[in-house]
């Protein structure tokens, strides 16, 4: 029997959260936690009073993307590429390694970028490493952390669920993050930060070779589809891009936050993913 979405979700979304909890995000003295602070109150505000959280989300990405540069994102990106490309160490060449285990070690000695130091480790990412479908969040949180796996906290739990609802299995897809370690206080990747580690995850698709990729958030979805793209306005929209087709989404994690606004959306994308998939590579429908 198919797991029913209302059943299942009320008993994994735990309480509902009220304006004002949301800001204590990490160090209170960090502004970058703050920023994160401030826009999840917003949207719980909104939860409030509509649905729209284009305002706040732009909040956060000024006050983490841009960390105060008066430049788009993909502007901050083009000016700090050369600074990286001449920081990467000789014996870094992602682009002769050609399979998954020898790039696992490869990133799991990486140092790259300052995350590492307040990680315990790198996550990889995890699953079939021919997978059809790839899935990309933002970068791995505690739990992640602890345990060097993708996606095991709740917001895991809930793409686990929305994966066996749609008739995937976790094993045959792969997981894997924008970065590979923890930021500090679960804020987003800073623009270096994603810029150092973007090698290690094109390399991941390079040798794994999906058809699909999912981009979970608008970190995921900006970096790999389209700079300008906003999940909330492009949600549940295909991409092609290389010959990969690109779909996304919301991050699990941001609907665990806003389940009244966000859960029947997130679920019709990965009806949509459910049937591209079957329609252009076969298997069973689960509708
Ligand atoms: S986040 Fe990525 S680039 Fe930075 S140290 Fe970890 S693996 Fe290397």
């Amino acid at each position: 029997m198919k797991d029913k979405p209302g059943v299942i979700q009320r008993s994994l979304f735990g309480g509902e959260s009220l304006p004002g909890q949301g800001t204590l995000f990490g160090d209170p003295n960090s502004a970058a936690d703050q920023a994160v602070g401030r826009c999840v109150e917003q949207e719980m505000l909104l939860e409030h009073m509509g649905p729209t959280v284009e305002e706040p989300c732009r909040d956060l990405q000024e006050g983490l993307f841009h960390q105060g540069r008066e430049k788009p994102f993909h502007e901050v990106r083009e000016d700090i590429h050369h600074d990286v490309e001449s920081e990467l160490p000789a014996q870094d060449r992602l682009a002769e390694i050609d399979n998954l285990v020898v790039l696992r070690q490869t990133v799991l000695e990486c140092r790259r970028c300052g995350l590492r130091q307040g990680a315990r480790g790198a996550v990889f990412g995890e699953g079939n490493p021919a997978a059809d479908i790839m899935f990309v969040g933002e970068g791995p949180g505690q739990r992640e952390d602890e345990l060097g796996r993708p996606f095991v906290g709740r917001a895991g739990q809930l793409l686990d669920l929305m994966l066996r609802s749609h008739g995937f299995s976790r094993e045959e897809v792969f997981i894997a993050n924008i970065v590979k370690c923890r930021p500090p206080g679960n804020r987003l990747p800073a623009p270096q930060e994603v810029e150092a580690c973007l090698p290690n995850l094109e390399a991941q698709i390079r040798i794994i070779r999906p058809k699909i990729i999912v981009t979970l958030g608008a970190l995921a979805s900006q970096t790999l589809i389209d700079p300008g793209l906003r999940v909330t306005r492009d949600r549940g929209k295909w991409f092609q891009k290389d010959g990969v087709s690109y779909l996304t989404t919301f991050h699990p994690a941001a609907v665990l936050r806003d389940e009244r606004n966000k859960k029947r959306l997130i679920w019709e994308d990965f009806a949509s993913l459910r049937q591209k998939y079957t329609r252009l590579y076969g298997g069973k429908d689960t509708d």
